[in-house]
């Protein structure tokens, strides 16, 4: 079989399409390929090998070396070079490169097919000593790291104490002999370290490089990194065995890396940073300060080293034609890595650019608009629950700010923590509750979890492309980078700022957005949207067939959910009301109360209360639908829980305290959420439900005078399990409206219908519906009663349960298809036989959640409602099931 694809010479074996089998590197280096872009020659080694690799006890298939052999040869035939050449030796890169991109957590070894001749060699055609032993010393730093496991500080060590020595700063204050002296000394401690000799065999480097890249995909960070994206193992990597290119061959070399567009704002302009003479690991490093590749960017950072636009005009040229073109070709911003060799232009990298949510939004809406791709490839592209990223608080702008240091803004948003100074502080102090921001000199893959756990990320080096900005990015976490005046000390757990010191603890909020570090907890405020976010909501809004409804109890959730596009209330918890500080007596008045002529005096006393509640919440919404839920808890959670609380209300009672302490205890449940809750109050307690009827109702009255807009209401009875409890309510409730139509002279529409959330609701709904004129699903109490499983007291044992692979995903936060999903069509279907136009709804916590919005979307439902911060998620989810 075929495991190795060859690319170059303008033209190549693979192609785009075959991500999964050559990696998404070696895939898009066939494509370039293909399309006639510069690109070095060379081969990949498919992920089918890695798989064959683990399979059969770290060994490669047969006809492996005959088909690398080959390639090699084709590679020489194209660049003129030849492997381990004394004359003319051809170096290469070998490059890991799975399907999904997995940034920095591969290692990559350049310059292989140096030794103690070629080097020599290439000393000789390059005229340039200094240049061949640089690449040397690369080469045996990175190749000792990654394959033979002699780790990068000693190497820094050794060439740390040669430059005291000369009394040198700056790695470029070496010259050509310095490095030879240096290479030997690394040469020395490799053999002291490990037994045995830099391998000389150009061959023997060569195999185990590719042996090292296979074994990393097993490596602990490449694990972690996989199981926090979801990447499964069986995927495996690629291996890229590539002609190098030079860019650090003096003043018209580089390299760098570009986008075709800011992946942080979206702007279309080409983006990106370069270092003159350096080869690629120092750009992602952040060892040196990158430069800006356009004259416009380098105004705006005000930095004084040259663009790429001024120092090497061609090769800026030519990448700017090439961006364009990939652009075109890919139809989505890239991400790309090249190198300029003496002044010619190398494509060594491109693949979709990873980018925060604002700028997704930004780039979907102009590439539409652009006609490279549609508005419905536009809407698909945007994840619904990214949108999460935009609504991220900023800092308030009227705030007084004490910055203490400014750096790079690599990931937009504001966050406030404690300092902590390592990735296993930042994870314990969170599993203890706490917010931190980890501080570090830079980030590597090891640090994930730490980043994971923090609300933000502060580095004092690096640029916008550095691992910490890469994978803040990605992980919607604000990000400052770069903050090079901030000196850290690790071992004394401090950071200092000119004479400003900070220790671990301390709290700072860092502004991912502006750059900027700042002393003490900033008040933050929500964020503006864009006009992109309007657009590609308006867009998703023509696709999707689902009504937006929002779970929203008060005035503010209310202009929340309106801002955010949502088409209505979907479930107003009249409770949460009743919770307020100075209406809870009333409330206990009422439930404490002996007979029913005292809960009817503590009952008017609520009445004007939850009226203008009601006027308020229906202004606002204007005539879109408003769905009200007659009360709901347990009485045991209005219970009075002290003595001074019993004390107070039996004052206002006029009542016997002892006495309303034995009817409290009374009323106590074992068990509340299945006890005295939902239409259950109403049907122990009708003048209950019959003072919210007339709330609603005299509301609306006074609500359609004010705004001349018809109210439509929707009156909710909760917890219905039977047909019966269902007829005896809305008969109040009808009654109710008949008496307020008669003293007001207004007439309300309303309807009255049920929440399905009992499992016998399900199967009898078909007799429900006779009567009951809507349906909303309650898939939390849903939940909850179909796996008899508390949702208070689930955290105990729910984990294990995810952990064991019992359900996949916590059946509260994302529906359970296959049993309560089953429910719900039941219940859909045998309404809708009854009333075959039944609106039906579901307002649980998982009408937010994307994959329940499509399941909601293919079992025909009318609306999902959820809380307003997530309107948006389920306006686009809604959009994405109907796509
Ligand atoms: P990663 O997946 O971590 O980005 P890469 O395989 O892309 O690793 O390699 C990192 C960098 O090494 C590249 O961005 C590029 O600058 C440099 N590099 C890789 N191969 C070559 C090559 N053949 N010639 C010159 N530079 C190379
Ligand atoms: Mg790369
Ligand atoms: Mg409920």
């Amino acid at each position: 079989s075929k495991w190795v694809y060859t690319f170059g010479g303008g033209k190549a074996e693979g192609k785009a399409e075959l991500k999964d089998l050559l990696g998404g590197k070696g895939a898009n280096l066939a494509e370039m390929a293909n399309l006639g872009l510069p690109v070095p020659p060379g081969f990949t080694i498919t992920t089918a090998v890695c798989a064959f690799f683990y399979a059969h006890d770290k060994s490669f298939p047969k006809e492996l070396t005959p088909q690398v052999e080959k390639a090699l040869e084709q590679v020489a035939r194209i660049t003129g070079k030849a492997f381990g050449d004394a004359t003319d030796p051809l170096l290469v890169s070998v490059r890991s490169g799975a399907r999904a991109s997995m940034p920095g957590m591969m290692d990559t070894v350049l310059n292989l097919g140096l030794n103690d001749r070629t080097v020599e060699a290439i000393a000789v055609r390059s005229g340039d000593r200094r240049f061949a032993y640089d690449s040397y010393r690369r080469f045996i730093t990175m190749y000792s790291d990654v394959v033979l496991g002699f780790a990068h500080h000693h190497f820094e060590e050794i060439l740390d104490t040669f430059k005291d020595g000369k009394g040198y700063s700056l790695d470029t204050d070496l010259t050509g002999d310095d490095w030879i002296e240096v290479v030997s000394r690394y040469k020395t401690a490799v053999a002291q370290e490990t037994g045995k000799d830099f391998p000389q065999d150009p061959h023997q480097q060569l195999w185990g490089a590719i042996g090292a890249v296979f074994s990393s995909w097993m490596s602990a960070r490449a694990v972690t990194y996989r199981r926090l994206h979801n990447i499964p193992e069986s995927w495996g990597t690629a291996v890229n065995v590539q002609a190098m290119v030079f860019g650090n061959l003096g003043e018209t070399s580089a390299t760098g890396v570009a986008f075709t567009r800011n992946p942080s704002t979206g702007e279309s302009r080409l983006y990106g940073e370069f270092l003159i003479n350096a080869q690629g690991e120092d750009v992602v490093a952040g060892i040196r300060t990158p430069q800006d590749l356009t004259e416009a960017a380098r105004k705006e950072s005000g930095s004084d080293k040259p663009s790429m636009e001024t120092a090497t005009p061609e090769s800026f040229k030519e990448l700017t034609r090439i961006s364009r073109l990939l652009e075109k070709h890919y139809r989505d911003m890239q991400d790309m890595e090249f190198t300029v060799e003496d002044g010619r232009l190398w494509m060594l990298q491109t693949r979709s650019g990873k980018r925060t949510t604002r700028a997704a939004l930004r780039i979907a809406v102009e590439l539409a608009r652009e006609g490279l791709i549609s508005k419905k490839d536009a809407v698909a592209r945007i994840d619904p629950a990214s949108l999460d990223q935009l609504l991220h608080p900023t800092i308030d702008p009227n705030a007084t700010r004490d910055v203490i240091a400014a750096g790079l803004p690599a990931s937009p948003g504001a966050a406030a923590g404690e300092i902590v100074f390592s990735s296993e502080e930042a994870t314990k102090l969170q599993a203890d509750g706490r917010k931190v921001i980890l501080v570090r000199i830079e980030t590597s893959p090891e640090d994930i979890h730490g980043m994971h756990a923090a609300e933000g990320i502060l580095t004092t080096r690096g640029g916008m492309t550095s691992h910490a900005a890469v994978v803040a990015r990605g992980m919607g976490k604000p990000c400052v980078c770069g903050c090079g005046s901030i000196r850290v000390d690790y071992g004394g757990g401090t950071m200092a700022i000119g004479d400003r010191t900070f220790k671990v603890g301390d709290i700072i909020t860092i502004d991912g957005s502006r750059g900027e570090v700042l002393a003490g907890q900033m008040p933050m405020i929500e964020p503006e949207l864009s006009g992109e976010f309007g657009t590609l909501m308006g867009w998703a809004d023509e696709i999707r067939k689902l009504g937006i409804r929002v779970n929203g109890d008060t005035s503010a959730d209310a202009r929340t959910a309106l801002r955010f596009g949502a088409e209505g209330i979907g479930l107003c918890r009249t409770e949460h009301m009743f919770f307020e500080e100075t209406r809870i007596r009333t409330v206990r008045e009422m439930i404490l109360s002996e007979d029913e002529q005292a809960r009817r005096a503590a009952l008017a006393k609520l009445l004007p209360m939850q009226r203008a509640d009601f006027v308020d919440l229906f202004e606002i919404m204007k005539g879109l639908p408003v769905t009200i839920r007659l009360l709901d808890p347990p009485l045991h959670e209005f219970l009075p829980h002290t003595q001074a609380e019993i004390d107070e209300v039996a004052r206002s009672m006029k009542a016997d305290p002892r006495k309303l302490a034995d009817r409290a205890r009374n009323l106590a449940e074992f068990n509340p959420m299945l006890g005295f809750r939902g239409c259950r109050l109403a049907i122990v307690y009708p003048e209950i439900a019959e003072m919210q009827a007339r709330a609603i109702f005299e509301a609306a009255i006074e609500a359609e005078k004010r705004t001349g807009k018809a109210v439509a209401v929707e009156v909710m009875v909760p917890l219905i399990a039977t047909k019966a409890e269902f007829d005896l309510i809305k008969a109040r409730i009808d009654m109710t409206a008949q008496s307020v139509i008669r003293e007001t002279g207004g007439k309300p529409t309303y309807q009255v219908g049920t929440m399905i959330e009992l499992p016998r609701a399900c199967l009898v709904a078909g007799e429900i519906a006779e009567t009951a004129e809507f349906f909303s699903f309650g898939t939390n109490d849903l939940t909850q009663t179909t796996f008899g499983i508390s949702r208070d007291d689930a955290s105990s044992f729910l984990g294990a349960y995810i952990a064991k692979g019992i359900v996949a995903i916590d059946p509260f936060v994302s529906l359970d298809r296959d049993g309560v999903g089953e429910l719900v069509k039941i219940g859909v279907a045998r309404g809708r036989k009854t009333r075959p136009n039944l609106k039906v709804g579901i307002c649980g916590e998982h009408g937010g959640d994307p994959v329940s919005v499509a399941f909601c979307h293919e079992i025909g439902l009318n609306y999902v409602s959820c809380s307003p911060y997530r309107v948006p998620i389920a306006r686009l989810a809604a959009a994405h099931a109907a796509l």
